[in-house]
């Protein structure tokens, strides 16, 4: 069908499926005058091309097309990818000749061009230089870690499973944890308010010293925990006051981890984020998180969760390397996330929560490859949260998903507490989890976080009954739809303490039925 169309020039996104030129080629509507544009330079990551391959790929190409009607190109536009590597002075230098960002990725698509082209000596000195660069890359002692490489070898079956069913946990953690009917809790973040953005800022350049920087954070914590208690909250948070982003601060402390200084790119709408570069096999040094949560916990008898981002979300949000499958990657990050989460339980933090906001967008465009992603997707979160003991509870979020058609994969993670965005859709995302009866916990949201708008007690109470007419009552928490650190205090306070009294009503009504 696209060759039959009327157009000039057919553009192939030939980084995402090069097998797509075959198929051209070999079209019975592929004819001598059929113009192509070879999409080469990989537009969504930031890796410098294989000339060698692609100039394999353009012979390929002009074995059946004559020069004149081939284009080179990017695979697809360069809005995903950062603006210009020459602005960036402190990455490290060996890292630094592996990368294209755009414009660099146009100087590439015009060496190519010339390469492919008959009269190409004055050219050679570029190939061989990028060749080079290729080889240092894939030799490179950055990349390779052997202690790495054994752990994933050694990954066994039972690596990616909880000792015990769901039931037996959820038994053993209702002693362990002692909550209320409805229990209240937070997504994580509270509000990054211009304060604490400026003592990270400050800290950063120096202004002010690792002590001074880490007794404000104390002393963030210590208000919101104190806050937390006071308004009733069940499960409380530490607030995330320290991170600036949830991917970046792990990246930051994780190894094969790099940094660009000004390497930002479209997230949503008017969002920018600037992606870490995941490099090379990834490994935990040291405790990422215990420091601030143990801290968080210490200050208060109710349970404290610790906040962590899993695996596949830290993976969906870096420039990720394409020198070995995800799936790969993504395993190592979940080794290095499993190593936290045992360090949490072992110091005290009887919930945890694995942050896995990608999971759905990580889909592959064709359906047919979404069961081998969900698989490896699934795994990787498991093996991240398989480590404790089955007092501990696993909770998860997940937000701006559609949840109906991978129901089945968001069970299989098997997290005794998934959270939810539901608020938007007056529950209406719910559904995908009453028609599977979805087997574990579940917290809708019921607080739009997105909006300044604080909900009151009576919507917050409409949205809880549309739950509990749907759910084992036993399964629902209360919660609002996503962190809190684009909101502000007054507001956040507000709407907090309406879930609270909504969910203190919803239980009176119990005892009242009973
Ligand atoms: N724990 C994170 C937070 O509260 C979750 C953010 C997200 O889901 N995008 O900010
Ligand atoms: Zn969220």
């Amino acid at each position: 069908m696209a060759l039959q169309l009327p157009v000039d020039t057919l553009h192939l996104d030939l980084v995402r499926c090069p097998l797509q030129l075959d198929d051209i080629l070999e079209s019975k509507y592929f004819n001598a005058n059929t113009k192509l544009s070879l999409g080469l330079i990989d537009g969504r990551n930031i890796w410098k091309n294989d000339f060698e391959g692609s100039l394999k790929i353009i012979e390929k190409a002009a074995a059946k097309i004559p020069l004149e009607n081939l284009w080179v190109s990017a695979s697809c536009s360069l809005l995903h990818t950062p603006y210009d590597l020459d602005l960036e002075v402190n990455l490290p230098t060996e890292i630094k000749q592996w990368l294209a960002f755009a414009k660099q990725k146009l100087g590439e698509i015009v060496t190519l061009k010339n390469l492919s082209l008959p009269d190409n000596e004055t050219y050679l000195s570029l190939y061989e230089e990028n060749k080079l660069a290729n080889l240092t890359r894939k030799r490179s002692k950055l990349i390779h870690n052997q202690n790495v490489k054994e752990r994933i070898k050694n990954l066994k079956e039972s690596d990616s499973h909880r000792v015990s069913n769901f039931k037996v946990r959820q038994a053993k953690q209702k002693q362990a944890l002692n909550l209320p009917l409805f229990p209240t809790t937070t997504i994580g973040s509270f509000p990054q308010t211009k304060e604490v953005r400026a003592w990270r800022l400050k800290y950063k350049k120096g202004l002010l010293s690792l002590a001074e920087y880490n007794g404000l954070i104390a002393k963030e914590i210590e208000t919101s925990v104190k806050f937390q208690e006071d308004i009733g909250l069940d499960v409380l948070v530490h607030g995330e006051f320290e991170r600036n982003d949830m991917v970046e601060y792990f990246g930051e402390q994780l190894n094969g981890f790099a940094f660009s200084g000004f390497g930002w790119v479209q997230s949503y709408g008017s969002r920018c984020v600037k992606p870490p570069i995941l490099f090379g096999d990834v490994s935990r040094e040291k405790p990422m998180t215990v420091k601030w949560s143990s801290y968080a916990q210490s200050l208060t008898d109710k349970p404290l969760k610790g906040m962590l981002t899993g695996p596949v979300t830290i993976l969906q949000w870096s420039f990720v390397r394409n020198d070995q499958p995800r799936e790969t990657t993504c395993n190592q990050i979940a080794l290095a996330i499993r190593d936290e989460v045992v360090d949490l339980e072992k110091h005290g933090l009887k919930v945890i929560q694995i942050d896995e906001p990608a999971i759905r967008e990580g889909l592959p465009l064709r359906k047919k490859d979404w069961a081998k992603y969900l698989n490896w997707a699934v795994k990787g979160f498991k093996v991240s949260a398989c480590g404790v003991k089955d007092e501990t509870q696993i909770h998860t979020h997940m937000c701006y998903s559609e949840f109906n058609d991978i129901i089945a994969s968001i069970a299989d993670m098997d997290a005794d507490v998934i959270t939810i965005e539901t608020s938007r859709s007056e529950m209406e995302l719910l559904d995908a989890f009453v028609n599977f009866k979805y087997p574990n916990e579940i917290g809708p949201g019921v607080y739009d976080i997105h909006s300044p708008r604080v909900p009151n007690l009576d919507e917050i109470e409409q949205l809880l009954v549309k739950a509990k007419n749907v759910l084992p009552k036993e399964h629902i928490w209360v919660n609002p739809d996503c962190g809190l650190k684009t909101r502000d205090w007054p507001e956040t306070k507000k709407a907090l303490e309406n879930i609270v009294n909504a969910a203190n009503n919803l239980r009176k009504q119990e005892t009242e039925l009973v």
